[in-house]
């Protein structure tokens, strides 16, 4: 019997879209399922231009953006392809976290294949699902504890928290007949959840693994600055010590550090946040699971839901619209606020007018290019209501020379970085880094 390997279907020189075929003998694994942020999802489908729902994975094979692989597919999202469908010969998926470049085609796997996450990140998927923004498909859900081990054949899976973006991330310690395979997901160190990635990290080297799958996001060059989440609080704090206008701030929806270090900062400068609908569905689908002193909606003190201008409320918007703030009190309250407004609700700004020279923090990665359309939209608004431009951010993934360094402390045999468009930055004295290529299975022990 050949032994155990490892497959790249995705996540392959692009950022995003990681789907890791773990095979020991009969027994199949698959983790996480999701499209790339860049650059080949978005050759051909971006914002409205998507894949027909009626024919997802025909549209997506088109041009090579999904693995034909037979086997995995539901028989509905299969319609109209070319790939025939077969019972299920994947015996489980696992879900890193909630970010959609990993779990954004769920969707199209059979039903009857077990998906395995923890209950954080089950409740996140809830939450996004609905509210709307996307579907994941009716599944198997088998929801992990943080101490549960599981088994599939003959592989045996260990989830293991890590600090990321995004609440409930974990990385994974893989055990085969022949080895150990770590996958760390997405990961950072300079988190509020640092400690979890460092514990991952010992854990993970205590198994002196055979490979080691690493997400390289900002492995290559990186002219962008390297904030902590702390720095982020100073940067802010400092902003608002100051300020007697109305703070604007835009954030990643599903930043709840983010969202839990501008509630504290505005708070200390004694002005309330005001947060979205969507934010405040998020945050009360997950508050049994938030930490003391998250901003959690009816049960925090100085947090209001912006009220914005529409025909029709949702469903799942309504129990906030009671306590809500509008426009009217935005406008007149604004030196006691900081307002939460992303790019798709810019509108708002012209009822609301905020006072020229009013701060406007951006409060999410810098344009990964300078003909980013939506940054230059930004700008221009922006600049037409004459608002100051602050950027404080920190990654939810580690630097250049932090990947490096967990490598050369973890001494796996083989290092194979994914999730990042330039895998030949990773370089090793002790190990061999092994580029990649889409498709062609690794041997765990060649
Ligand atoms: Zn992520």
């Amino acid at each position: 019997m050949p032994g155990p390997k490892i497959t790249f279907l995705g996540g392959v020189r692009e950022i995003g879209g990681n789907k890791i075929v773990i095979e020991d003998g009969p027994d199949r694994v698959l983790f996480d399922f999701g499209p790339s942020f860049s650059p080949q999802y978005e050759q051909f489908y971006v914002n409205f231009l998507a894949p027909r729902s009626t024919s997802p994975v025909k549209d997506l094979l088109e041009f090579d953006l999904l693995p034909r692989l037979e086997g995995l597919y539901s028989e509905t999202a299969l319609y109209k392809s070319d790939l025939a469908y077969r019972p299920p010969e994947v015996h489980a998926v696992f879900v890193s976290h909630a970010h959609f470049d990993h779990a954004g085609h769920l969707n199209l796997i059979d039903p009857r294949i077990p998906v395995h996450v923890n209950a954080g990140t089950k409740r996140i998927l809830e939450a996004i699902e609905s509210s709307g923004t996307a579907g994941y498909g009716e599944h198997d859900w088998r929801v992990f504890g943080p101490t549960d081990t599981v088994r599939v054949g003959r592989i045996e899976v260990r989830p293991l928290p890590v600090d990321h973006s995004i609440p409930s991330a974990s990385g994974y310690l893989i055990r085969t007949s022949e080895g150990t395979i770590v996958y760390t997901g997405d990961f950072r160190a300079h988190g509020p959840r640092a400690q979890d990635t460092l514990e991952f990290l010992a854990a993970a080297g205590a198994e002196k693994p055979d490979a080691l799958i690493i997400e390289g996001t900002r492995a290559g060059p990186d002219p962008r600055r390297n904030f902590t989440e702390q720095g982020v609080r100073e940067g802010v704090d400092d902003l608002l010590e100051s300020e007697k206008r109305l703070a604007i701030v835009s954030c990643y929806p599903r930043d709840v550090d983010r969202l839990t270090t501008l509630y504290r900062a505005a708070r200390e400068a004694e002005r309330d946040l005001v947060i979205s609908t969507k934010t405040a569905h998020l945050l009360s689908t997950l508050a049994p699971l938030l930490p003391e002193g998250a901003p959690v909606p009816g049960r925090s003190e100085g947090l209001s839901v912006y009220k914005r201008t529409k025909k029709v409320y949702y469903k799942w918007e309504r129990e906030f619209l009671d306590d809500s703030v509008d426009e009217e009190f935005v406008r007149r309250q604004g030196r006691r606020l900081l307002l939460q407004l992303d790019l798709p609700h810019f509108a708002e700004l012209i009822d609301i007018r905020p006072e020229a020279g009013s701060p406007y923090i951006h409060s999410m990665s810098e344009p990964f290019s300078e003909d980013d359309v939506d940054d230059q939209v930004l700008h221009n608004w922006i600049d037409h209501f004459g608002l100051a431009f602050h950027q404080f951010h920190a990654s939810g993934h580690c630097s250049g020379p932090e990947l490096h360094a967990v490598g050369e402390e973890m001494r796996p045999a083989t290092i194979l970085p994914i999730h990042t468009e330039h895998p030949e930055a990773f370089r090793s004295d002790r190990s061999r880094v092994v580029l990649v290529e889409k498709g062609t299975p690794i041997e765990l022990r060649p």
